[in-house]
């Protein structure tokens, strides 16, 4: 059985930076990393967009950027301009090559290409199993997720953020490729929070997903059938476009304590490490943040606990799934007031939880609805969903 310093269980967006940063730094040159997922990463699965001021570290592979938004709903409908925010596009594909690119020149760090059957922290070494070999480490660094174990607590709800997009490419032009569509809740809300979301690249192209914030899945039939609704209703009927790519995900909307999973050698990383920001799904950005901290904390021996230590964002989160959960259909209301009541590069600051309370406060009262009153009491007198 051979024997790391490091071991990264899934070589994801958490796993692949993690690998990114240990081999940009010398510090951990001379330390073996070995890096285990059951996948090749020669799929473009997923398409990452976060928004970022100036530049970023991986700004050459960012595939398009917008620095115009649109929010609709049927009751306000608006162009948001993000200066000095930038939202950018990375493609899985292109994240997965360039970093595994660069982590196939470093004689440190082993790559393989199995399925992790378990993994056992017995308090002095880690332990991985696959179906033919056993790994240790003095550390790991899990990125497997399984949204099972966060369904099964009752303690705080868990939305899901979930959707199906296609990548489409039309006949003639009609997409705006300067001005990205956050969220247009004009589709039919049906007692949930849906809306279309779409990244325009060109005239003719465009990835659209139909994404809901809600508690459970619906058939892949209903996601496609409001796709195409969609390009129906912009004038792009059936046989006057072609699908080039699809893409699904569902990722989880909590305040679960993600951190109860971690012990004293293996720490839980990305979506799994409770890196997804339980209000908006959004987790690239975050993870890009945690990972740069993580780097130096393991440099110096530190304690990993306060890298997901709960501040007062957790709780904003919190109340707002709290009522989203009980009030599905009122999404539609409290995002576009959010936008329309404040400025866009406050909104942007106040979900990178870098606000002043007293901004918070008028963002907090910009979207006042008896719900969150109602469901700061519950919280107050019962902590739990039901
Ligand atoms: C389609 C899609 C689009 C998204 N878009 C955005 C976005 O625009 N912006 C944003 O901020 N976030 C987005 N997210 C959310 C989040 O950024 C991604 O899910 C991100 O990939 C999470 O990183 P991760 O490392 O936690 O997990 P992953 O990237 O999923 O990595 C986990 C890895 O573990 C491997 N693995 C799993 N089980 C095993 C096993 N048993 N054995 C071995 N390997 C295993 C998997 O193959 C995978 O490579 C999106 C998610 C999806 C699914």
């Amino acid at each position: 059985m051979k024997h790391y310093d490091y071991i990264i269980l899934g070589a994801g967006a958490s796993g692949l930076q993690l690998a990114y940063y240990m081999a940009m730094d010398d510090f951990y040159n001379e330390k073996s990393i070995l890096i285990i997922d059951k996948s090749k990463k020669n799929k473009n699965d997923r398409t990452w967009c976060f928004w970022e001021t100036g530049q970023g570290d991986f700004d050459n592979i960012v595939y398009k950027t917008w620095d115009t938004a649109f929010i609709g709903s049927s009751y306000y409908n608006r162009a948001l301009h993000m200066q000095p925010y930038v939202y950018k596009m990375i493609r899985g594909i292109d994240f997965y090559n360039y970093i595994l690119g660069i982590l196939n020149t470093r004689k440190n760090i082993t790559l393989v290409q199995e399925e992790i059957l378990s993994y056992n922290d017995n308090g002095n070494i880690v332990t991985v199993n696959t179906a033919s070999k056993t790994y240790e480490a003095d550390r790991a660094f899990n990125s497997l997720f399984n949204m099972e174990s966060i369904l099964t607590q009752k303690k705080f709800p868990v939305l899901q953020q979930h959707f199906i997009g296609w990548y489409v490419k039309t006949e003639t032009a009609v997409f705006n490729p300067e001005r990205v569509t956050f969220m247009d809740f004009s589709v039919p809300q049906k007692g949930n929070t849906r809306f279309m979301y779409v990244l325009p690249i060109s005239p003719t192209e465009a990835l659209i997903e139909y994404t809901l914030f809600s508690e459970h899945l619906l058939p892949n039939k209903e996601y496609e059938e409001a796709i195409e609704a969609y390009l129906k209703r912009i004038g792009i009927g059936t046989g006057t476009f072609k699908i080039l790519e699809k893409e699904r995900g569902s990722i989880p909307m909590t305040c679960y304590d993600f951190q109860k999973a971690d012990s004293k050698n293996l720490i839980h990383i990305g979506t799994a490490g409770g890196w997804t920001k339980a209000s908006t799904g959004f987790t690239f950005k975050n993870t890009n943040e945690k990972i740069k901290k993580l780097i130096q904390r393991i440099k110096k021996e530190e304690d990993f606990s306060k890298l997901g230590k709960k501040n007062r964002f957790w709780y904003y989160d919190l109340l707002l799934l709290d009522v989203l959960y009980k009030r599905n259909d009122l999404g539609a209301y409290i995002f576009p007031s959010l936008f329309k009541r404040n400025r866009t590069q406050m909104i942007f600051k106040f979900l990178e939880e870098k606000t002043t309370p007293s901004q918070e406060i008028k963002i907090l009262f910009s979207v006042t609805h008896w719900e969150f009153i109602k469901a700061f009491l519950r919280r107050i007198f019962k902590q739990s969903v039901s």
